[in-house]
């Protein structure tokens, strides 16, 4: 007889060090436990009991009866000419999301995906235009770094640091899946889980106020906010989650979340240059009033083009006039270099392949056919 019974195991792929701790302890297990559990995961990149050689052979077997190790299943993986990889991931329900590992120097950035899909629906983005699933477990987030590890130390144990940043730039809002993504940063930041410094872990938001407000009572990752419009008017078109938190909120969240970062951490900004619509000189000067009392990094972003749009990238010309006008007024700015787009793993290129439970993806689809 087949049973298809839902599967009840514990993932302990997701489990941060005091939620592991908390599973071995309810079993009557000592404490120390979940120390050497997280190391063959997050360390060794093992997924099999068996191999935990150091947990006695009843230990295991009872682990095998309750719980498992399991990270989502990768269905694609592509290298671009510049070196950046994309690996496609399917979840479980069948859609499928995208994580981006761009190295650069001596750094490798991995790029991961917090939702299926997003609700936000910013003018620009491609993955706004697939409508919303659900949300990722932690396990299907810190997945997504345990998958590129293994992938990049080919077996020799994952602690040689091959991610060195995360960046939660992939597909969905972080902080509308705001415990998972909390329990991902855990894992990424742990010793026994891949040790990456609070300052190489950046969450990125297109401005869901009260989660940066949550998200300074519990962490002092690095901040990055998607801003790409220096008032309301544009930005209520370009991001429209504005007209619930408009730019004055949004700032004042960042000054909040700003006294967690201490003196010498800054605020990265994120502004993504549309072809007359967000790059003109007027806009550079407004953005540079606007900030002016904000410690802040910006950071350009040529638009990279998605399907049925008629955005265009902004021309050579004014990305330089742009980012001439911040600089002279004080500001650090970097023009983000476009990589990975030979295999569509550019900035807003993410799309996975969402089954929408909302009705965007149908009604864009009827809208792009007109
Ligand atoms: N929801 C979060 C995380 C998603 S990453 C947020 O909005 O910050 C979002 C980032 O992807 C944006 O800041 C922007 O930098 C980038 N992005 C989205 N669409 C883009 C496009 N078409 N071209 C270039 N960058 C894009």
């Amino acid at each position: 007889m087949i049973h298809t019974q839902p599967n009840t195991k514990v993932n302990l792929l997701g489990l941060p060090l005091e939620k592991m701790e908390a599973f071995f302890l309810e079993l009557g297990e000592k404490r120390f436990r979940a120390s050497q559990v997280l190391k063959w995961i997050h360390h060794y990149g093992v997924s099999d009991f068996d191999a935990m050689t150091n947990l006695g052979k009843p230990l295991r077997e009872r682990l095998k009866l309750i719980a498992e190790i399991r990270a989502p299943e990768v269905v694609f993986e592509s290298h671009s000419e510049d070196g950046t990889r994309k690996w496609v991931i399917k979840l479980d329900g069948g859609s499928c999301v995208e994580t981006v590992l761009i190295p650069e120097g001596n750094r490798a950035t991995l790029c991961v995906s917090s939702q299926i899909g997003c609700a936000l629906d910013c003018s620009f983005c491609s993955t706004g235009k697939q409508g919303f699933n659900r949300n990722l477990s932690a396990a299907e987030i810190i997945g997504q770094v345990w998958i590129a590890s293994k992938t990049l130390s080919k077996g020799h144990g994952l602690n040689d640091r091959s991610v060195s940043n995360v960046v939660l730039m992939g597909m969905g809002e972080p902080l509308l899946n705001f415990d998972n993504v909390v329990d991902a940063l855990n894992l990424m930041m742990q010793d026994l889980g891949y040790g990456i410094s609070k300052r190489r872990v950046t969450l990125s938001t297109a401005g869901v106020v009260p989660g940066i407000d949550q998200l300074r009572e519990v962490t002092d990752v690095a901040l990055a906010i998607s801003l790409h419009a220096p008032n309301n008017a544009l930005r209520n078109e370009l991001v429209p989650i504005n007209k619930k938190y408009p730019i004055e909120e949004l700032l004042a969240a960042c000054h909040r979340y700003l006294q967690v970062l201490g003196d010498k951490r800054v605020i990265t900004i994120e502004y993504i240059l549309i072809d007359a619509v967000n790059d003109q000189p007027e806009h550079a000067r407004e953005l540079a009033d606007l900030l002016h009392d904000l410690p802040c990094k910006i950071n350009l972003i040529p638009f990279n083009p998605i399907p049925n749009s008629d955005y265009r990238r902004s021309p050579r010309n004014s990305v330089a006039a742009f980012q001439s006008i911040l600089n002279k007024a004080g500001y650090v700015s970097t023009v983000r270099k476009t990589r990975g787009d030979d295999i569509d793993a550019a900035c807003g290129q993410l799309a996975g392949d969402v089954m929408d439970r909302t009705r965007r993806s149908s009604r864009y689809i009827s809208l792009s056919q007109h």
